[in-house]
C-alpha cells in the first residue's frame, strides 16, 4: 500500500508553464513599448532579458539582493545594453509584468486531470519561491486553487528552496509526517535535491529529459505518469 498522504508541488515550470506564459507577457509588453525601436528584434529584448534575469534571481536567492531590487534591474540592464538608460521605463514594465504574467494560464499537459485524481486520494500543497502576490493570482486565474489545501511560498517562510527552513516549515504547518510525504519539481538541484537533503522523498519533473547522475526517488517527463506513481 501507498505510504504517502502528503503531496508537495513546485509551480512554476511543474504545473504552470513558466517559459510560455514568460513569452507571452513579454509578447504583450513589446507591442505595448513599441520596444522594436530599442532591441530590433523580440529576440533580442527576450534573450537579453533572460541572461539578466537568471544572474539576478541567483543573487535573490543567495540574499545578495532585494526583491525590489531584482525586479525592476533584471529590464535597466537589459535596456542599459541596447543602450538606453531609462530607470522609469524599466520600472514600468517590471510593474506590467508582474501584473500581466499571472493572468496566463499556459500549463504542462495533463496537470488538471493529474491534480483531479491527486487531490481525491492525498492532501496536497504547493512549494514556491515565487513572489506571493505573483503565485496566489496565477493559482486562482488557472483554476489551480481549488485543488491544494496550502500554499507555502519562500516569503512566508523566510528562506528559499533548497534551504531546509522552507521544506520544513511547510512539514510542519500541516503536521505532516516526513516519511508520509513527497516533493515534486523540476528544478533537481532546488527541488529535488533540497528535498533529498533533509530526507523527504522526490520526484523529479523533467520534461526535456536532461541527463544527471543523482539517485532520486522517482522521476518523470509528463505529470500523467504521476497517476502509476501515486
Ligand atoms: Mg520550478
Amino acid at each position: 500500500m501507498n505510504k504517502y498522504k502528503h503531496i508537495y508541488f513546485d509551480l512554476d515550470r511543474t504545473i504552470w508553464d513558466f517559459d510560455k506564459n514568460a513569452r507571452d507577457t513579454f509578447i504583450d509588453i513589446y507591442d505595448k513599448y513599441n520596444l522594436e525601436i530599442i532591441f530590433n528584434s523580440f529576440d533580442n529584448f527576450y534573450n537579453t532579458y533572460e541572461k539578466h534575469n537568471d544572474i539576478l534571481w541567483n543573487d535573490y536567492r543567495e540574499g545578495k539582493i532585494e526583491k525590489s531590487i531584482l525586479s525592476y534591474k533584471r529590464f535597466s540592464l537589459t535596456l542599459e545594453e541596447f543602450g538606453i538608460n531609462d530607470e522609469e521605463l524599466a520600472k514600468k514594465i517590471a510593474h506590467d509584468y508582474i501584473i500581466i504574467s499571472p493572468t496566463k494560464k499556459e500549463l504542462f499537459p495533463f496537470a488538471h486531470e493529474t491534480l483531479e485524481y491527486l487531490h481525491q486520494k492525498y492532501n496536497l500543497y504547493i512549494i514556491t519561491n515565487g513572489f506571493n502576490e505573483v503565485q496566489f493570482t496565477k493559482l486562482k486565474n488557472s483554476d489551480l486553487d481549488k485543488y491544494f489545501l496550502e500554499v507555502f511560498t519562500s516569503e512566508d517562510a523566510g528562506a528559499q528552496k533548497p534551504n531546509p527552513i522552507i521544506f520544513q516549515h511547510a512539514l510542519k504547518n500541516v503536521n505532516a509526517h516526513i516519511n508520509e510525504s513527497i516533493m515534486i519539481g523540476d528544478d533537481l538541484q532546488v527541488d529535488v535535491l533540497g528535498a533529498k537533503n533533509i530526507g523527504l522523498d522526490q520526484v523529479f519533473f523533467n520534461p526535456d529529459n536532461i541527463s544527471h547522475s543523482e539517485s532520486i526517488t522517482h522521476e518523470i517527463s509528463s505529470l500523467k505518469e504521476l497517476q502509476e506513481i501515486l
